[in-house]
């Protein structure tokens, strides 16, 4: 740990001194009104570096240095942008422990799983580098007396607005298929975690990627946020964030027309059957509320246990989750760090707190955590003999807040599973192939997972449905959002 937090101190050094500022054409900007804020570390809540904050006018500059750079890119063609994006690839991958540091001290996530998101980072350039040359791959669809060709082209300049909960991984899978289909990027970081977006910029413009191609301006949702999703040089904005935001967006764009894509928030259920592998189902339901500190779309946050083992497979959950490590993100033990915020942990408190009014019973956890720095600990927590109307059911908590509710039939778990707004992930855990088809037909989620946790394949595409988003990532399915389809027609 130690060593780590030293390690971690000299590159905090490097980036303050140069402070945070925006990226805009190739250039280190402060915000144009001088205006800025600090990023806190969750571990003691002090500042760790002064960041600009954009609004208005900067934006309006990276439009038009994205707009003025658009047409270059194109003309770039896809094997230039393959090698652009694989030298991006490669220069992540030498300063991956720089990233991973700075991730941890900035979100508080733990490092043992800040070390692999940096290195996914990496992964995504290189998947996209090498879809580039294709992305603009057409379709010769003949027809009586016409001959078609149907083929994409690139939308234009994009907005892209991402989270804070891992913040690199999510710029790169956003910001990579939009690259290697031919679109510039505005990019707006979360503000309560900006560091290693501008360390991400600085990187892929070291690495050969022209001037003005990618902009980054810091700022808050609600002007930098919300000045981009209106401006009518941006064709399209990508937004992970919470659904509330997303449907905000869809109003301050609608003006300008754009097209969104949206991943969102999830309350995701895991479904445990009897017949199921109970020790790998019992890993996969700690790993997949636990690990990222709750802090993840995907993270299944609703247990649903078959009544008949219930009691057995939660004590022994409730044991594993009592033995939880907690700490400093950069202590390569830990499992959960800090919450990102005081403001954030305070929600998942209150949410603890109504689950316990809701008469939910705590098994494990339900309370904030001394861990080192006093800041922003909440103890892995883990509610049983709960009801699908509880609001620990119902609610996105976004913590390491489990709530388990036992279901006595298949048709049972299947409406408890539905029962939410949100549908973006969905996991199952049974021996039965027959019930496992059944069930997952019936499931209303963009993804599910049948006897594993998440595990991403680039190539299947990933989002949600109902108020958990609206389009997909991966594959082809990313280039069909960053890319318009055009058809002319031949008389023959
Ligand atoms: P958030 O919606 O508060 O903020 C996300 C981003 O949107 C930030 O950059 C913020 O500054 C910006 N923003 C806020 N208001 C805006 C506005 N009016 N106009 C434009 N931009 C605005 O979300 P958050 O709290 O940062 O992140 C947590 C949420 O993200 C959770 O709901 C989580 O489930 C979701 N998430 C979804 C996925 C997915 O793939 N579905 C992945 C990660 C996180």
């Amino acid at each position: 740990l130690e060593d780590n937090v030293r390690k971690a101190e000299a590159y905090l050094d490097a980036i303050r001194a140069r402070g945070i500022l925006n990226r805009i054409g190739g250039e280190d900007r402060p915000a144009i009104g001088g205006e800025t804020f600090d990023t806190i570390s969750p571990v003691d809540l002090k500042p760790l570096a002064r960041v600009a904050r954009g609004g208005e006018r900067d934006i309006a500059a990276a439009a038009k240095a994205a707009k003025a750079a658009q047409p270059g890119w194109t003309a770039t063609g896809g094997a230039k942008r393959r090698e652009v994006l694989h030298a991006i690839a490669d220069a992540i991958e030498e300063n991956a422990e720089e990233i991973a540091f700075m991730e941890c001290l900035d979100t508080g996530q733990a490092v043992r799983f800040m070390a692999k998101a940096a290195l996914r980072g990496a992964e995504n350039f290189r998947y996209f580098a090498d879809r580039a040359p294709g992305a603009r791959n057409g379709l010769s669809l003949p027809a009586k007396g016409q001959a078609n060709i149907t083929t994409r082209v690139p939308v234009g300049p994009v907005g892209v607005i991402t989270p804070w909960n891992t913040p690199f991984m999510l710029s790169t899978w956003k910001i990579a298929p939009a690259l290697a289909a031919g679109c510039t990027v505005v990019h707006k970081p979360a503000e309560f975690s900006p560091i290693t977006a501008s360390l991400l910029v600085r990187i892929a413009e070291k690495a050969g990627l022209p001037p003005g191609v990618w902009n980054t301006v810091n700022g808050f949702g609600e002007d930098a946020g919300a000045e981009l999703t209106r401006h009518p040089d941006i064709k399209a904005i990508a937004f992970v964030g919470e659904s509330r935001t997303g449907s905000m967006i869809m109003k301050q764009a609608a003006d300008t027309l754009k097209r969104f894509h949206f991943e969102l928030g999830g309350k995701n259920p895991v479904i445990v059957f009897k017949d199921a592998d109970l020790e790998r189902a019992a890993d996969a339901v700690l790993f997949m509320i636990y690990s990222l500190n709750g802090e993840r779309c995907t993270s299944s946050s609703r247990l649903l246990v078959d009544a008949e083992i219930a009691d057995r497979f939660l004590a022994k959950l409730a044991e594993r989750v009592r033995a939880i490590r907690v700490g400093h993100p950069l202590d390569p033990e830990t499992v959960v760090g800090p919450l990102i915020h005081p403001v954030h942990e305070k929600k998942v408190l209150d949410y603890i707190e109504i689950g316990r009014q809701e008469g939910a019973v705590v098994a494990a956890g339900g309370t904030r955590y001394e861990g080192p720095g006093g800041g922003c600990y909440v103890a892995p927590t883990l509610f049983t003999g709960a009801d699908n109307r509880m609001r620990i059911a119902q609610e996105e908590i976004f913590g390491p807040v489990l709530t388990a509710i036992a279901f006595h039939s298949e048709d049972e778990a299947v409406a408890l599973a539905n029962d939410t707004e949100y549908g973006l992930a969905a996991y199952l855990w049974t021996s039965d192939v027959t019930r496992a088809f059944r069930v997952s037909e019936q499931i209303e989620a963009g993804m599910i997972w049948v006897n594993s946790e998440n595990v991403r394949h680039l190539d299947t595409p990933f989002g949600g449905v109902k108020a958990s988003g609206m389009g997909r990532d991966g594959g082809d399915w990313s280039f069909d959002f960053y890319m318009e389809t055009k058809n002319v027609s031949f008389a023959t």
